[in-house]
């Protein structure tokens, strides 16, 4: 199953059949990747940590000098979608705004809720191979240069799903991208917590990477748990000799790294299970 909702220029939210055509063909969205958008988790028929990912889009919006529609209108668009979504199933939820069509009018805003996949969820369990990949700028860069969109949850994501092939076919299920100047920033739609000697430690969110929602929520568990939280700036040295390494994101949750360039790292499964049934099970 797919849902599409859709915001009408009246800003009302309506539900319609998923293969409704919404886009015109030179919606800036498509042609140039100029919009935004978020990935929400949706489970016991609620949008989960709708909040922050809605504080996040308006970041990233602003970014972009792109006026969003209220926060009210987006949320009716979750909203309508979780309605008619089965409260027992697990879905993800993508809320997407683009700058509308280059002949001018207003964003184009929609939102799609589908099934979790099988892969995404056996992720929590298995754990996953990643490969480090150059991105090309060096740490400090993306924040010195507003138009780099430090941050910014845009669209254009070509280079991060380029990426994620690169890695496939180097054997991996994941790239982790690193700096020129050698450090660890994000992977391509995923966060890196890692435990260091008990504590746990990710990278410094002023290097240009996305502020996760999912990383700041298993933080508060962590800090729930008495265990030391830190954001640093992260060497491939620091990455070799943690005790254990996760990728974290808004629907695969945590994902233990069972080896990275195709070394096998030990996998703390006991915490992964304790992070995930927090994460999966916790009130709002
Ligand atoms: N980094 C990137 C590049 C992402 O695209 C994402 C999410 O899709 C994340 C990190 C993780 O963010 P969140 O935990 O809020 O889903």
């Amino acid at each position: 199953v797919t849902l599409l909702a859709v915001l009408g220029p009246d800003l009302v939210a309506s539900l319609v059949p998923a293969d409704t055509p919404i886009l015109r063909a030179d919606d800036l969205g498509a042609v140039r990747g100029d919009g935004v958008f978020e990935t929400v988790d949706v489970r016991a028929g609620a949008p989960w940590l709708l909040d922050a990912h809605l504080d996040r889009m308006a970041r990233s919006a602003a970014a972009l000098d792109l006026d969003l529609p209220p926060r009210t209108a987006l949320e009716a668009l979750a909203g309508a979608l979780c309605a008619a979504w089965p409260a027992d199933d697990e879905g993800q939820l993508r809320i997407v705004a683009t700058r509308g069509p280059e002949s001018g009018g207003p964003p184009t805003v929609y939102a799609t809720l589908k099934p979790i996949t099988d892969k995404q969820r056996a992720q929590r369990r298995d754990g996953i191979a990643v490969r480090t990949l150059p991105l090309g700028v060096p740490a400090g860069l993306r924040t010195a240069e507003p138009a780099l969109l430090a941050g910014a949850k845009t669209l254009s994501y070509a280079v991060n799903m380029a990426a994620l092939r690169e890695a496939e076919r180097r054997g991996a299920d994941d790239a982790l991208f690193v700096s020129t100047d050698g450090y660890v920033l994000e992977g391509t739609r995923a966060n890196l917590v890692m435990a260091v000697d008990g504590r746990f430690v990710t990278p410094r969110t002023d290097i240009g990477i996305l502020a996760g929602t999912t990383q700041a929520d298993v933080f508060r568990f962590a800090e729930g748990e008495g265990i030391a939280t830190s954001y640093e700036l992260v060497t491939l040295a620091d990455l070799e000799a943690a005790d254990a390494l996760w990728l974290l994101s808004s629907v695969r949750q945590a994902a233990p790294v069972r080896s990275v360039n195709g070394v096998t790292r030990a996998m703390d499964l006991a915490m992964t299970e304790r992070i995930n049934d927090f994460l999966l099970s916790r009130e709002q």
